[in-house]
């Protein structure tokens, strides 16, 4: 089979990939095996829906999904020196909400649905291999090949397309797990987004419709274990604790994960006909809602810069497409790998003058709108890096 771009992976990255090409009218055939159950949720900012909008698959998510209109964090520590409680109110920066948060499982299967609708051709199996040479990128799935002028490598962390293109990562593995599961609770969210730091990393609770939220709790890895084999009555128990009853009496429902936290980032994200998007390309720990709204942005960019190379009679898998892609999407993935970096590990020393350092930082957040307004725009959509289809634009 040839086609112009393949598509190496069906997790959210690569199926907004796969459409925002498809409805840019580059020929795209998708190599994905359906994912396994992913209950955990993603706080999508104001951006990511957006292009969701776009690209017609926001309808489908709409129902599923819970507004973040404040976001609250309280420092749990019980250090000498901590930051004082700030809270962020959407209102602040003309939106009404930050984004919206929604279980995985619906979001793929809102992406999947618009994926038929855009007859996009779906090979449902696995890449088995990826090999590719000047003229082109042959992708072996079982029984057969496809032959495309550029592969998007949406793969995930452990990615074929990247060991494919030679392209190494910086890898920096957290002495972390999270513990993910969703919860319905007695008192409302309020559209409020908790969360508390602790010494051991943050304890989040992200709103779903209804009396339901979802929670990351990082621990250290023994921890976290114990909490995961813990019986849900009693996880329910230690939760509420953790969260000192904010919600009320809660319920664990079916689905809890074990994520172990690392930060790794591909030293460069696309070379010889492959493109890396999504966590193929980066990997940050779940702080501030960054992963997969930075993986969408990936998407975005690169649909943008493909679909004008091919208006032009470019080559999509030429060298100065994927160069301008890998020039355009490092200032945003460095810049926030740096700043989650920072803040967790901000959290996990006890080096008292850090903690002054954090205390004064939310302290001067909490004081001045300014300041606090110019960094909650830049947390939502960053002012350099804000693609098309972020804007609010077709390709
Ligand atoms: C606890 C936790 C909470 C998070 N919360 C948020 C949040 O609130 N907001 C946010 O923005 N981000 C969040 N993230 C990050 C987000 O989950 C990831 O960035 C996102 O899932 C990555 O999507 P992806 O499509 O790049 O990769 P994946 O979802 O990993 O998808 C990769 C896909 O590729 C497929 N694949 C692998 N190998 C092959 C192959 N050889 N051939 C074909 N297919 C293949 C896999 O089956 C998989 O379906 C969180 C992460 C964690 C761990």
């Amino acid at each position: 089979m040839k086609t112009e771009v393949a598509v190496i992976g069906g997790g959210p990255a690569g199926l907004v990939s796969a459409i925002a090409l498809a409805l840019a009218g580059v020929e795209t055939v998708l190599i994905a095996p359906r994912p396994e159950d992913d209950h955990r949720t993603t706080a999508l900012l104001a951006g990511s829906v957006t292009a969701l909008a776009t690209l017609g698959a926001w309808d489908a998510c709409m129902s599923h999904a819970a507004p973040l209109a404040f976001i609250r964090i309280v420092d749990d520590t019980r250090r000498l020196v901590r930051a004082p409680e700030v809270v962020f109110a959407a209102a602040e920066i003309g939106l009404e909400a930050f984004g919206y948060n929604i279980e995985n499982r619906h979001l793929i299967a809102a992406l999947y649905e618009r994926a038929a609708q855009l007859n996009i051709s779906h090979l449902p199996g696995p890449a088995l291999a990826v090999a590719n040479s000047p003229a082109g990128v042959s992708i072996e799935i079982a029984e057969s090949n496809v032959h495309a002028r550029l592969a998007v490598g949406a793969d995930g962390q452990r990615s074929l397309c990247r060991a494919a293109a030679g392209i190494n990562t910086a890898r920096r593995a957290y002495p972390q797990t999270a513990l993910t599961l969703n919860l319905t609770h007695a008192r409302p969210h309020e559209n409020t987004s908790t969360e508390f730091h602790t010494e051991s990393g943050p304890f989040t609770l992200v709103p779903l419709p209804g009396r339901r939220s979802s929670l990351v709790c990082v621990l250290g890895p023994a921890r976290a274990a114990e909490l995961f084999a813990t019986e849900d009555k009693e996880l329910a128990v230690v939760l509420e604790r953790r969260a000192h009853s904010l919600l009320g009496k809660m319920q664990v429902e079916a689905g809890c994960g074990l994520f172990p936290l690392a930060v790794e980032t591909a030293r460069c994200f696309a070379r010889d006909r492959i493109a890396l998007v999504g966590e193929a390309a980066h990997v940050v720990p779940p702080i501030g809602a960054q992963g997969l709204n930075l993986g969408l942005r990936d998407a975005a960019t690169l649909a943008e810069i493909v679909a004008d190379a091919r208006r032009q009679g470019i080559d999509v898998g030429s060298t100065g497409v994927l160069a301008s892609y890998d020039t355009q999407r490092r200032a945003d993935v460095t810049s926030r790998r740096i700043t989650i970096d920072l803040l967790n590990r901000s959290l996990l020393t006890d080096f008292l003058p850090v903690q002054a350092v954090r205390g004064l930082s939310f302290f001067l957040l909490d004081r001045i709108g300014p300041l606090r307004r110019a960094l909650l725009r830049e947390g939502v959509a960053p002012a350099a890096s804000q693609p098309r289809l972020m804007r609010g634009e077709m390709l």
